[in-house]
């Protein structure tokens, strides 16, 4: 959410000025939870107080006191409430605290304790390090039950889900990949590797070196993108801002990284989970990481 003047947080919740044009709203818990009611999302999430990134212990403390109160809120509307379509809903927790050690595991003892059907650890990917981030990781994974699934809310790189996923969590949601693929950035398995700075993960495809090429995005990619159409052809779709080359960047990111969530699955149920870390952050060749 751009410019703090458009938020107003209180005791009860939440109003702010859409960024589009100027109408007002307001969530509180309770309204919160009947809008993922009503959306019929299979996960819905606790409404909670994403705390910016600060020093200020004070300010993560109140801000995860917040996300406390409303935690149980949460979770008595959601239990008021039932279903709308006929299948259940879960509701996860959020685990705040900011880049604290003792709030984070204050926070995640407490959100363990209310009962939900899933824990998410929140307040990351907010301009911390990546070390900051994996920290908080290793504080709070440790004091979840180990009988739920835990998500990482808003993460991540290739290189942050391998070191999560490590650390014991097992499901993500990320803008990643549909942004990149907005920008024109093509994920490739593998990433490429560089000398002087860290490996990057795409390449564009607006360069003009892909004007004429007759090849996939990614040879041996079976997206649907990459079975039918070449880089000359998306290429010439970003250049006149045609809508059907965003869409197939998307399919193309968005299938890697399903592919490689399927990947990793499979390596872990094998005992070879560090193998494929390793031939994806290691590695300097770019091709063939897939399973396909
Ligand atoms: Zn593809």
């Amino acid at each position: 959410m751009g410019g703090k003047n458009l938020v107003r947080i209180d005791h009860d919740g939440v109003t702010f000025r859409s960024h589009w044009e100027g109408s007002t709203h307001r969530f509180t818990p309770e309204i919160s939870i009947a809008t993922q009611r009503a959306l019929g999302a299979d996960i819905m999430i606790a409404f909670d107080d994403c705390t910016p990134l600060t020093d200020d212990v004070d300010l993560a403390e109140e801000s995860m006191r917040r996300t406390h109160a409303w935690s149980g809120r949460s979770r008595e509307a959601f239990l008021r409430g039932k279903s709308l379509y006929g299948y259940r809903q879960a509701l996860y927790g959020v685990v705040q605290g900011g880049v604290f050690q003792t709030l984070r595991e204050e926070s995640a003892r407490t959100v363990s304790a209310l009962g939900f059907d899933g824990i998410a650890i929140g307040g990351v990917s907010v301009g911390e390090t990546k070390r900051q981030m994996y920290a908080v990781a290793d504080w709070v994974i440790p004091l979840l039950p180990e009988e739920k699934p835990r998500h990482m809310l808003g993460v991540g790189e290739i290189e942050d889900i391998f070191e999560i996923i490590e650390r014991g969590v097992d499901t993500f949601d990320c803008v990643m990949p549909t942004r990149l693929a907005r920008m024109g950035h093509v994920l490739l398995p593998g990433g490429i590797s560089h000398s002087n700075r860290p490996r990057s993960w795409t390449y564009d495809i607006q360069k003009r070196e892909y004007a004429e090429s007759p090849d996939p995005l990614v040879p041996g990619c079976l997206c649907a993108t990459c079975r039918t159409f070449s880089k000359a052809y998306v290429h010439h779709l970003f250049r006149v801002r045609e809508l059907l080359g965003y869409r197939l960047t998307t399919i193309h990111n968005l299938y890697l990284i399903q592919t490689l969530m399927h990947d990793i699955r499979h390596a872990i149920s094998n005992g070879q989970f560090r193998d494929l870390k390793a031939s994806w952050l290691s590695s300097k060749e770019a091709r063939g990481l897939l399973s396909g």
